[in-house]
C-alpha cells in the first residue's frame, strides 16, 4: 500500500496531516517513530523509514519490552516522511479522526545477518532491527504471518537483549509526547 493510498484516504483541505510524497531514497536516515493515536480505538502507529517512505503498522497494544509478549502489528499504508513530525488532532469526520501524539522517536538499523535491503526484508515479511529511541530501545523482530486467521498481519517481538525487561511496560507507564511533553488530552485541548 503506497503513498497514493495515503493521499486518497485524506482530504487535505480538512486535515493538518502532511500531503504524501515519496522522498529521495538516497536520504535514507532510517528514522523511526511511534505515534499514540486516540481514534475510534486507542492504538500505537509504528513507522520505519524505508527508501523514502514510512512503512507503517498499527499496533493495538503498542510495543512490548518483554520478549515473551508478541504484539500484533497490522500493516497500514505507507506514510510520507513528514508524518514523523505530525502531532495534533485529525478532524472527527476525517480518516483516522482523533488525536495523535509522537510517543517515541529515534533511529534504527538493520541487524539481520543477510545482505537484503530493508525494502526486501519488508517484502519478505521478516525484519530484524535495532531501535534507538527515548522510550524504546534494543532489538526487535517483525514477522509477517503467512497462514492462519491472522494471515497478512505481523508480530512485533522484543529480542532477548540488555533492553529486554518483562516488568517494564512503557506503553502504560509513559503517557507523554517525546517532543512536547503533552498528554493526549493536552494535545486535544490545544487544537
Ligand atoms: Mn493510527
Amino acid at each position: 500500500m503506497d503513498i497514493d493510498t495515503y493521499n486518497k484516504k485524506r482530504d487535505f483541505t480538512k486535515t493538518k496531516e502532511p500531503k504524501g510524497s515519496k522522498a529521495d531514497s538516497s536520504q535514507n536516515g532510517q528514522r523511526f517513530v511511534i505515534q499514540k493515536h486516540q481514534a475510534t480505538n486507542l492504538h500505537f502507529d509504528f513507522r520505519l523509514e524505508v527508501e523514502g517512505v514510512l512503512k507503517s503498522w498499527s499496533i493495538p497494544k503498542g510495543p512490548s519490552t518483554d520478549p515473551n509478549e508478541k504484539r500484533m502489528a497490522i500493516p497500514t499504508e505507507d506514510h510520507p516522511l513528514a508524518y514523523a513530525e505530525f502531532e495534533g488532532t485529525i478532524p472527527e469526520d476525517q480518516y483516522g479522526g482523533g488525536t495523535v501524539m509522537i510517543w517515541d522517536k529515534g533511529t534504527y538499523r538493520d541487524i539481520s545477518d543477510d545482505n537484503n535491503s530493508l525494502a526486501t526484508a519488508y517484502k519478505n515479511g521478516v525484519m530484524e532491527i535495532l531501535l534507538n529511541g527515548n522510550k524504546i530501545q534494543g532489538g526487535y523482530s517483525l514477522v509477517k504471518m503467512n497462514s492462519g486467521s491472522q494471515k497478512g498481519n505481523w508480530l512485533m517481538i522484543k529480542k532477548d537483549d540488555m533492553h529486554a525487561d518483562g516488568r517494564k511496560n512503557p506503553v502504560s507507564t509513559q503517557n507523554k509526547s517525546v517532543v512536547s511533553g503533552r498528554t493526549l488530552q493536552g494535545i486535544e485541548k490545544e487544537q
